[in-house]
């Protein structure tokens, strides 16, 4: 189980390495291009020698780009989608000159039209993104907090669009807080179990590749997205240890996005509490 958090690519995906050096990560995510903002540029051969290099020299571990926030394959409005498509496969062709583990992005939202009728539509853009792009990377599907009209916030809706879309190079990053605040407790050992069991039934456990592991500052089944510094929200400590304890993490890399301890976002603090959290867990 590698910890690593979101860091900033500014100047380059290669200036990532560093970055994550400095903070103790042994993996990282970043974003491919501005996740406010259409454009995009393809990543230069200069750039991807560069990044290459250094990932060799810290022996970091892997890489996950970060879609677009604007991205949205439930838009009934065809130029948002046609969009939407093109900026996902742009974050694909990213990852494969990388060579990154995969892209992992938002499901949205259906904007009213409920779930049923966006499933055809979502998938079928999933499947001609992946043809347009072939490649390693997978594309990840992140579990959502479930507010407003929010896809993905059950296990069972993300099941039913991988089931949908059929292509292998589909997976699932569980984000922490997010199935918290769905109603999912991750953070006692009985409730875990249950959880899992219900990952594996409505997705299955080998789609589980990346976690964005995040404290909670809102309750239980709040629906709200607010991530809190790893002990210091109601997933707390405990939790933690109980999550990195599953069978079902072991072998899946962690990536912060806490808001962290001097509001400077993923920072060497919150590397430290997990990676203390794991060395309780598996070395007594
Ligand atoms: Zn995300
Ligand atoms: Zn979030």
């Amino acid at each position: 189980m590698l910890i690593g958090a979101h860091v900033s690519a500014a100047g380059g995906s290669n200036k990532a390495v560093a970055r994550a050096e400095e903070i103790g990560a042994e993996c990282f995510q970043i974003f491919a291009s501005s996740p406010r903002m259409w454009s995009a540029k393809p990543i230069t051969d200069a750039i991807a020698e560069k990044y290459a290099s250094e990932m060799k020299r810290t022996m970091m571990g892997p890489t996950v780009l970060h879609g677009k926030y604007l991205v949205s394959l439930g838009a009934e409005d065809p130029e948002l989608l046609a969009k939407s498509e093109y900026a996902l496969q742009t974050d694909i062709a990213a990852s494969n000159k990388l060579g990154a583990l995969g892209v992992i992005f938002h499901p949205a939202s259906h904007r009213g039209r409920g779930f049923e009728t966006i499933v055809d539509q979502f998938a079928s853009s999933v499947r001609k993104i992946l043809d347009n792009e072939p490649g390693d990377s997978l594309l990840m599907l992140e579990t959502s907090a479930g507010s407003g009209d929010h896809i993905g916030s059950t296990f069972a809706e993300l099941g039913t669009l991988i089931k949908a879309i059929g292509n292998d190079r589909v997976a699932v990053c569980l984000d922490t807080q997010h199935v918290w605040a769905a109603g999912y407790n991750i953070a006692t050992a009985d409730t875990l179990n249950a959880v899992m069991e219900e990952f594996d039934k409505k997705i299955g456990l080998d789609l589980l590749r990346s976690v964005h592991a995040n404290d909670s500052m809102r309750e239980l089944g709040s629906s709200v997205d607010r991530h809190e510094n790893i002990g210091d929200g109601l997933i707390g400590t405990a939790g933690f240890q109980t999550l990195m304890a599953h069978p079902a993490f072991k072998r899946v890399p962690f990536y912060l996005e806490v808001p962290g301890t001097g509001k400077s976002g993923p920072d060497k603090p919150n590397i430290d509490r997990l990676k203390a959290i794991r060395s309780q867990v598996f070395d007594g």
